[in-house]
């Protein structure tokens, strides 16, 4: 059954991406077997590691100052590997826009002293704090924001004034739009929402932010045996980046992260103009502060809420329920969802908003 699945992560793939890999599984380019079979340290995996590595720095115009790192354990993962790498002096910045960054900041307060200089906790995470009034600490070791809210459907507008390092977590909004990565001295995203599966993370970091990790910093979460090794030190998430891979080539293919960029635009407008013009369905987040991804909204009522989930799910519109800290609804429109999706999905909110007012 052809569906259209609104998952926040992991998340729909491109049907070009699948079928490539549903070609290549069992015999990858005549070699007799599928990259999941095959050594880390062969030629043919090596090839599509930097091929992934080099389309990546491509699309994302990263230059030669940043290490771009593949490793594993979610972003989740790096809310303890920053401050195990990066925390030299024991203070740290944090900006607290939702669950994940609250989660980085927590991380962050086992090492040392994690000040956060903004949040918007109090108010349920529904705005992204004014960046203009945002005070950071030039002595901080970084400053920590989570670009796209994934949970709560928001996003950055402005960057927060700083002279520490800044690091920010792109794991929903990777390669949606363009990022100057010269902005931050890091970034890292998990690789489900907008790339592939899950079990591949991306780093990527300034090279002189490399080499100062704590003394109690393990082995494997060490940037510089990272580094060292071009993210081969121990075996990678192989088949994770080899649909990576085909992601970056599928981008690339259909005019880089500019082109999508329009498209992500489009599709984000038409489905918040149709909301806000419905007088059924409401998105409670700061207009200025909207997420280009993640989109909740919610009816009058949680009854009317479930109602709508279950009968979009029977309409072939999957994982619309909103996180369970939201409630109502989320729609995650990422690069790999089409325009046909949106459109598909504001028919089906017509019909319901129709049927149940
Ligand atoms: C999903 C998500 C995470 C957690 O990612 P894992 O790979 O599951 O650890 C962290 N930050 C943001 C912004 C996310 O969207």
């Amino acid at each position: 059954m052809k569906v259209y699945n609104f998952s926040a992560g992991p998340s729909t793939l491109n049907d070009a991406v699948k079928l490539q890999a549903q070609k290549d599984f069992v015999d990858y380019e005549g070699c007799g077997m599928s990259v999941t079979e095959m050594s880390h340290r062969s030629k043919v995996f090596d090839k599509i590691h930097n091929e992934a590595i080099a389309l990546l720095r491509e699309l994302m115009h990263i230059g030669d100052e940043y290490e771009v790192l593949f490793v594993q354990g979610g972003a989740s993962t790096q809310f303890d590997a920053i401050p195990l790498n990066l925390m030299t002096t024991g203070k740290a910045d944090y900006i607290v826009t939702g669950n994940f960054a609250n989660k980085a900041a927590q991380a962050g307060a086992r090492y040392g002293t994690a000040n956060v200089v903004a949040s918007s906790k109090a108010d349920k995470y529904t705005y992204i704090p004014d960046m203009t009034k945002v005070v950071t600490n030039d002595d901080a070791d970084y400053v920590h924001m989570t670009y796209n809210n994934t949970i709560f459907g928001t996003k950055f507008t402005t960057l927060p004034k700083h002279k520490a390092p800044l690091i920010a977590d792109l794991s929903s909004n990777i390669l949606s739009e363009e990022i100057d990565v010269n902005q931050f001295d890091m970034i890292y995203a998990g690789a489900q929402k907008n790339i592939g599966p899950a079990g591949l993370t991306i780093i990527i970091i300034k090279k002189e932010l490399i080499g100062k990790a704590l003394e109690i910093c393990p082995i494997m979460l060490n940037y510089k045996t990272q580094a060292d090794a071009n993210s081969l030190y121990n075996t990678p998430p192989c088949f994770a980046i080899y649909m990576a891979m085909l992601t970056f080539r599928w981008l690339k293919d259909m005019g880089g992260v500019k082109a999508i960029q329009k498209i992500n635009e489009d599709k984000a407008k038409m489905l918040y103009d149709y909301i806000d013009n419905s007088g059924f369905y409401k998105n409670n987040v700061a207009v200025n502060d909207r997420s280009l991804m993640n989109v909740p909204f919610v009816t009058a009522s949680a009854e009317l809420d479930a109602k709508f989930v279950k009968e979009a799910e029977l309409a072939g519109l999957v994982s619309l329920k909103g996180h369970k800290l939201v409630g109502g609804m989320r729609a995650s429109i990422y690069n790999a969802m089409p325009v046909e999706g949106v459109q598909a999905l504001i028919s089906f909110m017509k019909k319901f908003a129709e049927e149940n007012k």
